[in-house]
C-alpha cells in the first residue's frame, strides 16, 4: 500500500485547519478532506457570522437611545434581510481566503466526504454517505469533523430549524420561539430581539446557562427580560406542527404557542455519520472520540481534535489542539494544551464572558470559608442619558488565603474584550492587590475590577 500522504486530515474547521497548516510547516505532506465548505462551523455557520448578526442587532440599542444624545432620525428600520445577505457575503470572502491560504501553506485540499477503509486509508464520497470515488492513504490520520446541531427527540423537530439554517434564511419571520437555555440560545434570542422579532425562550431548567456563575446568569436573564425576551422557564416543546412559517408548538404545561419559526438550540454532537470508525476499532465514550494527552486515539496512527472529542467545543480550543497535535507529531515539540482557565463568552444581550471558577465551584472546591467574593453592579455610563438598558454586573471570586483571583465573571458591554484580557494576569495567578496596584483607567466599565473592594 503506497502511503501517499504523511497526514490526512478529516475537515477543514478551525482544528483541522490549524493542524494541517502547522504540519506543512514542518514539512510533511498533508491532504485536507472537506466535503462541505472549508471554514467549518466558526467560519461558515457559527462564530463568525453569528457575531457579525450580533453586531448588527446591537442597533436596536443605539437607535433607541440615539435621541437622549440628540440624535435623531427619521424612519430608522432594521432590515434582517441586507443583514443576512451583508454576512453572507463576508463569510464568502473568509471561506476563499481559507482556501488560498490553505494552498499557499502547501496543504492539498480534497473535496470530499471521506470514510475509513482502513487505518491509513481513506474513501472519498462525493455525498456523505455515499459510494466511493476515490482512495487515498496516508500515515497519519487526523479525525477533525467537528459536531453538529442535535434535535430534541420530539414530533414535529423537523419543522424547527437548527442554528446551521438560521444563517441561510432570507429574513425572519415576526414571532420566533428558541428552544434551550444555552450558548446558542441565548446568543440568537438576542439577536433576533435586537433586530426587531418576537422571540420566546423555552428553557427547561429554572435558569439560563447551567454551570455558568448563577448571578451572572441571573444578570443575563434581568438584561435579556429588560430588551424584550420572553421566558418560559422549566418548560419545553413536547410538539410541534404546521409549516415553516406557520408553527404551532405545544408544550408540557399544555400550553400552545404559534410562530413564524422555532429555533431549537439543544445543545450540539460529534459529527460521526459515516465516517466508519468502527471498522477500524476505534473507541468512543458515549458519542465523542476518546483520545489521550497527544490527541491519540486507540489507534496508534489516528488522532482526533476539536468538537468531535467533544470536551470544551469552542475554536481557540480546537484551535490550540491541532497545532499541539502537529507541534508534537512533526515538530517534536511534546506540547499539552492547557485546559485551564479557558475564557469564554456568551454574544447574547448583555454579553457576558467569564474565565475561571463560578462561586458555586469554588464554594465547592475551596469552601464557603475560603473564599471572597467581590462585586459591583451598576447602570453604565453609556446608558446614564436615555436611562434604558441592562446593568453591568463585574464579579471577582478570591481564593481567601492565597488571594489570588479564582474566577472573573461580566455581563454588560464588551464584556468578552474586558474577560480576554484578565483572562492573562489570571492566568499568571495574579491576586486582587495586583489589580489594586494597577491605576484604574476612568471613566471605565473595566475600572470597576479594581476599584472594588
Ligand atoms: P448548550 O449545551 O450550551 O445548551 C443546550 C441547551 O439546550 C441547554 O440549555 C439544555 O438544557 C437544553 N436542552 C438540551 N436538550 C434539550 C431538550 N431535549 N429539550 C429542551 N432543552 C434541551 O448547547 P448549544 O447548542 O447552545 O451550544 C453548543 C456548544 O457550542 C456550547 O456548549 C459551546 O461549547 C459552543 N458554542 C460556543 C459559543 C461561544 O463561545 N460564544 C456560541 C455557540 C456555541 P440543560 O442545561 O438543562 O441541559
Amino acid at each position: 500500500m503506497e502511503k501517499s500522504f504523511d497526514l490526512i486530515v478529516l475537515g477543514a474547521g478551525s482544528g483541522g485547519l490549524a493542524a494541517a497548516k502547522r504540519a506543512a510547516s514542518y514539512g510533511a505532506k498533508v491532504a485536507i478532506v472537506e466535503g462541505d465548505r472549508v471554514g467549518g462551523t466558526c467560519v461558515i455557520r457559527g462564530c463568525v457570522p453569528k457575531k457579525l448578526l450580533a453586531y448588527g442587532s446591537l442597533y436596536k440599542d443605539h437607535i433607541e437611545a440615539a435621541p437622549s444624545f440628540g440624535v435623531c432620525f427619521s424612519n430608522a428600520h432594521i432590515d434582517a434581510g441586507i443583514l443576512l445577505n451583508n454576512v453572507r457575503t463576508e463569510v464568502d470572502r473568509l471561506n476563499a481566503l481559507h482556501i488560498s491560504n490553505l494552498k499557499k501553506s502547501g496543504v492539498e485540499l480534497i473535496s470530499g466526504w471521506g470514510s475509513f477503509a482502513s487505518a491509513h486509508c481513506i474513501d472519498l464520497a462525493k455525498e456523505k454517505g455515499g459510494p466511493s470515488i476515490r482512495q487515498i492513504c496516508g500515515e497519519s490520520i487526523l479525525i477533525a469533523v467537528g459536531g453538529r446541531p442535535s434535535r430534541p427527540a420530539i414530533q414535529g423537530a423537523s419543522l424547527g430549524w437548527v442554528s446551521d439554517e438560521m444563517f441561510l434564511q432570507k429574513s425572519f419571520p415576526e414571532k420566533v420561539v428558541v428552544v434551550g437555555g444555552g450558548y446558542i440560545a441565548c446568543e440568537f434570542s438576542s439577536i433576533l430581539t435586537g433586530l426587531g422579532i418576537s422571540v420566546t425562550q423555552l428553557v427547561r431548567g429554572p435558569h439560563l446557562l447551567r454551570g455558568f456563575d448563577h448571578e451572572l446568569s441571573l444578570s443575563l436573564e434581568n438584561g435579556m427580560k429588560e430588551y424584550g425576551v420572553d421566558f418560559l422557564f422549566e418548560t419545553v416543546p413536547t410538539l410541534i406542527q404546521g409549516s415553516r412559517g406557520d408553527i404551532s408548538l405545544s408544550t408540557n404545561h399544555a400550553e400552545e404557542i404559534s410562530c413564524g419559526g422555532v429555533l431549537l438550540a439543544t445543545g450540539r454532537k460529534p459529527f460521526l455519520d459515516n465516517l466508519r470508525l468502527d471498522s477500524v476499532g476505534i473507541k468512543l465514550a458515549g458519542e465523542r472520540i476518546m483520545i489521550d494527552n497527544h490527541q491519540t486515539t486507540n489507534v496508534k496512527n489516528i488522532f482526533a481534535v476539536g468538537d468531535v472529542t467533544d470536551r470544551i467545543n469552542l475554536t481557540p480550543v480546537a484551535i490550540d489542539e491541532g497545532r499541539a497535535f502537529a507541534d508534537h507529531l512533526y515538530g517534536g515539540k511534546s506540547r499539552k494544551v492547557n485546559y485551564d482557565l479557558v475564557a469564554s463568552a456568551v454574544f447574547s444581550y448583555p454579553e457576558i464572558a467569564t474565565v475561571g471558577l463560578s462561586e458555586d465551584k469554588a464554594k465547592k472546591l475551596y469552601g464557603s470559608e475560603n473564599i471572597t467574593v467581590l462585586k459591583s453592579c451598576f447602570r453604565p455610563m453609556s446608558k446614564a442619558l436615555s436611562k434604558k438598558g441592562s446593568k453591568c454586573l463585574l464579579k471577582l471570586v478570591l481564593d481567601k488565603n492565597s488571594e489570588e483571583i479564582i474566577g472573573c465573571h461580566m455581563a454588560g458591554e464588551n464584556a468578552a474584550e474586558i474577560i480576554q484580557m484578565a483572562a492573562i494576569p489570571i492566568g499568571m495567578k495574579a491576586k486582587k492587590s495586583d489589580f489594586d496596584n494597577t491605576m484604574a483607567l476612568h471613566p471605565s466599565i473595566a475600572e470597576e475590577f479594581v476599584t472594588m473592594t
